[in-house]
């Protein structure tokens, strides 16, 4: 079948799997690089034997983090996802990147496995103890990536959606057409209060803190280990729609939770983190309105410093360096997004941003590469392949 892209109010809805196979190998290529140890912003990886488990491992941050433990780091990972199976339409993205990634885990001879279920029920928390148990023993590594619009309470059966949206009063702010390039206002109406229980119900602590609770009773973790869930922050500019807003609430309910867990799991002597990532183009942060156009000048800012990262090289600098350091911030936070947090930068942003008039085309950002970048995250845009070709969509 030729595989084209079509894409519907600026969402994805076709992924091309020998796409997504370059862009795995891509990540894998930077991983095994940054391993001969050339770049000290990337200094080698520690490969002592140890046992992951990645939820939410099959796209964005999570897939990054299992390249790096799995490839880099040669750790044998159990990845857990939600991925749709090829049919007579292709699969999503994080499917074929999980073919991809089992494919390459076997030709170096590392384990890797995937369970492709809903990490928030009791029955995928339960295949996944089984799982450790008959071939890990225990794991030493948690890393909860999960970003997901809804959520099933599995002690109500109650179904929980999550919005994007401001909270108190509504919010207006100039907001980028991808497709076209223009600036166009984009107004926000505030959430109610039962929306933004319900995004903490789905993207807050209290999954997190199950699985930690299931793990432990279930004895699959190990003495001392660890886990890490990732948060953002970002700039004033975009507080009253995230940070503020009603995923901005979620985010500080998993951050508050870090205490609690590290109550629950310090008897096995374990450790929890939260990591504060970059700004980057994923499935999941393409449809937060302001964001698209926050990131092409970010990146073009960024860019121009020379310390824009991707996924891959932001996991990379997380177990390379930031968790064995144990650098945290005053709230005990890892900040991977010290360099987009930088004075500088933030200030280049704000003086672009003061610039931007509605109706006008974005020129100073860089729109390419955001394009680009989400493009490939379903696996087109790559100049070395013919989507002209027909592909099997069952094997990337
Ligand atoms: P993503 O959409 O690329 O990945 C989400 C992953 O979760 C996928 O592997 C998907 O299969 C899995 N998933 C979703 N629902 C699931 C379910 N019910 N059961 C099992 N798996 C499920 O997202 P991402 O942007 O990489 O986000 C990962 C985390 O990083 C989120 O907590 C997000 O808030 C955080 N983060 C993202 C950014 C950013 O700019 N993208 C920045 C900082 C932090």
């Amino acid at each position: 079948m030729v595989v084209k892209q079509k894409i519907l109010r600026n969402v994805c809805l076709t992924a091309h799997p020998k796409g997504c196979r370059e862009y795995v190998e891509n990540e894998i290529d930077f991983v095994e690089k940054s391993m001969k140890g050339s770049d000290e912003r990337y200094p080698k990886l520690d490969t002592k034997p140890m046992n992951v488990l990645i939820l939410g491992c099959s796209t964005g941050y999570g897939l990054s983090s299992r390249i790096v433990t799995g490839i880099g780091m040669k750790a044998k990972t159990l990845g857990v996802c939600f991925e749709r199976t090829p049919s007579s339409k292709p699969a999503t993205p994080g499917w074929y990147n999980t073919k991809v990634f089992e494919e390459e885990a076997e030709k170096r001879g590392i384990y890797a496995k995937t369970i492709n279920g809903d990490a928030f029920s009791d029955e995928v928390k339960k295949e996944v103890c089984e799982t450790i148990k008959r071939d890990l023993g225990k794991v030493d590594l948690v890393i909860y990536s999960l970003a997901s619009p809804v959520r099933t309470d599995p002690k109500t059966g109650i179904t929980y959606k999550s919005v994007l949206k401001p909270i108190g009063n509504s919010f207006t702010e100039l907001s980028v057409n991808s497709k076209t390039g223009i600036l166009e206002k984009a107004t926000f109406t505030a959430a109610t209060e039962e929306q933004a229980k319900a995004t903490v119900k789905v993207m807050g602590g209290e999954d997190w803190k199950l699985w930690m609770e299931t793990l432990l009773e279930n004895d699959v973790v190990s003495d001392g280990f660890k886990s890490v869930a990732y948060s953002y922050i970002g700039p004033k500019i975009t507080y009253p729609i995230y940070r503020e807003g009603t995923i901005g609430k979620a985010k500080e309910d998993l951050e508050s939770s870090v205490e609690e867990i590290n109550a629950l799991i310090s008897k096995k002597g374990g450790e929890a983190y939260i990591s504060v990532n970059k700004a980057l183009v994923t499935r999941a942060s393409a449809v937060i309105p302001v964001v698209p156009l926050y990131t092409a000048i970010l990146y073009k800012v960024m860019e121009d410093k020379g310390i824009h990262e991707n996924c891959i090289e932001q996991m990379y600098r997380l177990y390379s360096s930031k968790l064995p350091s144990k650098s945290t911030d005053e709230k005990g936070r890892i900040r991977l997004d010290d360099w987009e947090m930088r004075e500088d930068v933030q200030k280049e942003v704000e003086d672009i941003w003061k610039t931007l008039k509605e109706g006008e085309e974005l020129v100073q950002g860089d729109l390419e590469m955001f394009r680009t970048d989400y493009s490939h995250l379903h696996g087109f845009g790559y100049k070395n392949i013919d989507y002209s070709k027909d592909v099997d969509l069952e094997r990337p």
